[in-house]
């Protein structure tokens, strides 16, 4: 029943029927709960966040806690040796020796899989600055299952800061990989979503349309997927206040939309969801956060013993006089590290962030 996942890094990294089975493990372990206690008996997991969270960690925290295993970690690296300058290359090896998974978030994009090169064991990516939510995804899949029934076929719209949100990042990857979603963005023209994640829509076949108005797209919408701007990847306070405030779904707006559409929302919250909204049937946000404890359980059963050599990390290669060039790049601050490229229809996809040099022809394979 379960998935073979080494590390996760990013979900692509493995088939579409692996993540089902996260799915639907995760569907049995909140039906049958009492079966699972005492699963990770005598493991350790721990978590390393170096930027915020309530949710993720927490969730992850209690679903190794209701799998009968123990924690440790820290959320404020002030505490930690990080404050001393310690790398996080070391600081994850030290974690991992003493422990049977790592979680770690980090502000860095790429950081994550940095850290998994150097691991003991295996590593799952809790958020990698604007880059990637992976174990988001698995959530926002579990409640799209568990509450439309269904993967497919579905017209979702995503609203807020789309060229920040990794959660958005993430789940857009996903979807694209399942038959007939189509997909809204509603954004403002800064924060539309990034060309490389629209690639990867188109190239899955799926369509897209880019809108500045929720009230025009929401009456089309099967799922609304709000998401807040993300203050803390701006450049300045000026350019973010220009973002904040733009859209509210509120009580009003909600009137638009159908009577099955649901909304979701990674949280937190800010102020692009009304109060008013919660009473609302069709507001599934905080039972999307609780779905995520599940689909946590089930992945820490999927990742925990597996064999970490049977998953290379880095397939591509490297090119003499080509960098990434992705400032918010781990590349760009652990300078140990490889430049690793992929083939990606004949451009070059840095392996750590995804970013894309389209100006260089790929004559790597
Ligand atoms: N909690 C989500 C994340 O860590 C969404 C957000 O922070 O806005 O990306």
């Amino acid at each position: 029943m379960s998935a073979n996942f080494p590390h996760l890094i990013d979900l692509d990294n493995y088939p579409v029927e692996s993540w089902n089975n996260i799915v639907n493990l995760a569907i049995d372990i909140k039906r049958h709960q009492h079966i699972y206690v005492g699963a990770c008996s005598g493991k350790i997991m721990a978590t390393l966040f170096f930027e915020p969270s309530t949710r993720t960690q927490m969730s992850f925290q209690s679903a190794m806690l209701r799998l009968g295993g123990g924690i440790i970690g820290f959320d404020n690296p002030a505490t930690s040796s990080v404050a001393k300058g310690e790398s996080i290359k070391d600081t994850t090896k030290i974690a991992s020796s003493y422990s049977d998974i790592v979680v770690m978030r980090h502000f860095i994009e790429g950081s994550v899989k940095a850290a998994a090169l150097t691991a003991d064991c295996p590593v799952v990516n809790a958020g990698d600055g604007g880059h990637l939510h992976p174990t988001q995804t698995l959530t926002d899949l579990l409640t799209l299952k568990a509450e439309k029934g269904t993967l497919s076929g579905l017209t979702v719209g995503f609203c807020g800061d789309l060229k920040n949100g990794r959660t958005v990042h993430s789940l857009l990857k996903a979807l694209s990989r399942y038959d007939n979603n189509k997909f809204v963005f509603i954004s403002t023209d800064e924060l539309k979503v990034p060309d490389y994640i629209k690639d990867i829509v188109t190239s899955s076949g799926k369509s897209f349309t880019e809108v500045n108005s929720l009230e025009d797209a929401i009456p089309s919408l099967d799922v609304l997927y709000m998401t807040r701007i993300q203050r803390e990847r701006f450049g300045s306070a000026e350019e973010y206040e220009k973002q904040k405030n733009v859209f509210c779904l509120d009580s009003k707006k909600m009137e638009l939309a159908r009577k099955d559409m649901i909304v979701l929302h990674p949280l937190p919250r800010v102020d692009e969801i009304a109060l008013s909204v919660d009473d609302d049937p069709r507001a599934l946000y905080f039972k999307q956060a609780n779905y995520g404890m599940y689909v946590r359980m089930s992945l820490i059963l999927s990742v925990i013993n597996r064999d970490i050599r049977s998953q290379p990390l880095l397939t591509g290669k490297e090119l003499p006089d080509v960098k990434c060039r992705n400032p918010k790049c781990i590349t760009a601050l652990e300078p140990s590290l490889p430049h690793s490229f992929r083939n990606c229809n004949g451009v070059l996809e840095c392996e750590f962030c995804d970013e894309r040099i389209t100006d260089r022809q790929c004559t790597l394979y």
